[in-house]
């Protein structure tokens, strides 16, 4: 394969491992229109909310999203971050924020933790969890708080959508960790339409990182020397996730298209029979739940009682 971009300077860069090779700024260019292009055309003209972690990954969308907010007619642009309540993570990624809010003084920076919101902080929760030999792993208690912290913070601040960072590996390691775990169902989760019964809609999660690799997003957040939090947390070891994408890296090895693969199968099985869930407010915590109580709410009142 040639070491020459299509532009004719030499090319180093790669998006898979089969991909042909670019120079830095066409590189550069290829990546954002890639992301671009998974943005439905319905995002235009409304507010996103970016869940930033400080990560490589949400960094890039971050700035990816600001330097395109005007061709995307973004109306307004926001990134929420939630803390765990982990000391290290926390220091580690508030010099990252404070870099972040400079490099975009435009963006309004929303932060609160799993304690503000539920009380609790993540560390505090995974100790009582496993005193009690629950048999929650952190990152199950911790998906959990996320998945609606993030959702309270989009709706306290009218976001019309929120953006992740999940990227390739993220989903087609969760689709395996799914099957795995026995929630198969899970992977469906993209096909049902929550709607409240008391609003016209909640913030829809788009996923624009979803169909490129963490390599290509390193490379991209090098390019343009984004700053990003490089520490891990506390409690990566345990979860089975880690394992998974072990076993799947050594897979594409040999076949490197297969995290695209497992990820093009779910896509065709979502595109099926969309399912309308009626959500209404938790009695507890007011986020929206297909039950009286939220997930959250009663995976703390599990945990703490
Ligand atoms: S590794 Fe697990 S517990 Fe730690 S921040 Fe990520 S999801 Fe949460
Ligand atoms: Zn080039
Ligand atoms: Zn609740």
């Amino acid at each position: 394969m040639s070491l020459l971009c299509s532009c004719g300077l030499p090319g180093r860069l790669k998006f898979h491992p089969t991909s042909q090779y670019f120079c830095s700024s066409c590189f550069s260019r290829k990546f954002e229109k890639r992301i671009l292009n998974q943005i439905p055309r319905f995002v235009r003209g409304n507010s996103i909310a970016v869940a930033l972690s400080g990560g490589k990954d949400s960094a890039t969308l971050l700035h990816v999203l600001h330097k395109t907010q005007r061709k995307l007619k973004i109306t307004k642009l926001m990134a929420i971050i939630l803390e765990e309540g982990i000391l290290e993570l926390q220091l580690a990624r508030k010099k990252i924020i404070n870099k972040l809010k400079k490099n975009y003084s435009d963006i309004d920076f929303i932060k609160t933790s799993y304690s503000e919101l539920f009380d609790y902080s993540l560390p505090t929760l995974v100790q009582h969890s496993d005193n009690q030999g629950l048999g929650f792993t952190p990152c199950a208690i911790c998906g959990v708080l996320r998945r609606h912290g993030i959702m309270r913070l989009a709706l306290e601040n009218e976001a019309d959508f929120i953006a992740m960072g999940n990227t390739l590996e993220d989903e087609a390691d969760t689709i395996l960790l799914n099957i795995i775990r026995g929630t198969p169902w899970k992977n469906s989760r993209g096909k049902i339409d929550y709607q409240p019964a008391d609003r016209k809609s909640l913030p829809l999660r788009i996923k624009p990182l979803a169909r490129i690799s963490e390599n290509a997003i390193l490379n991209y957040s090098k390019i343009h020397q984004l700053p990003i939090l490089t520490n891990q947390c506390v409690f990566a070891y345990r979860s089975l996730r880690s394992d998974i994408s072990i076993f799947l890296n050594s897979i594409e090895e040999k076949n490197p298209h297969v995290r695209y693969s497992i990820t093009s199968s779910m896509e065709e099985d979502t595109k099926r029979d969309r399912i309308v869930k009626v959500v209404q407010k938790c009695e507890r915590c007011s986020s929206y739940s297909p039950e009286f109580e939220c997930a959250a709410c009663r995976m703390i009142q599990k945990i703490m009682n």
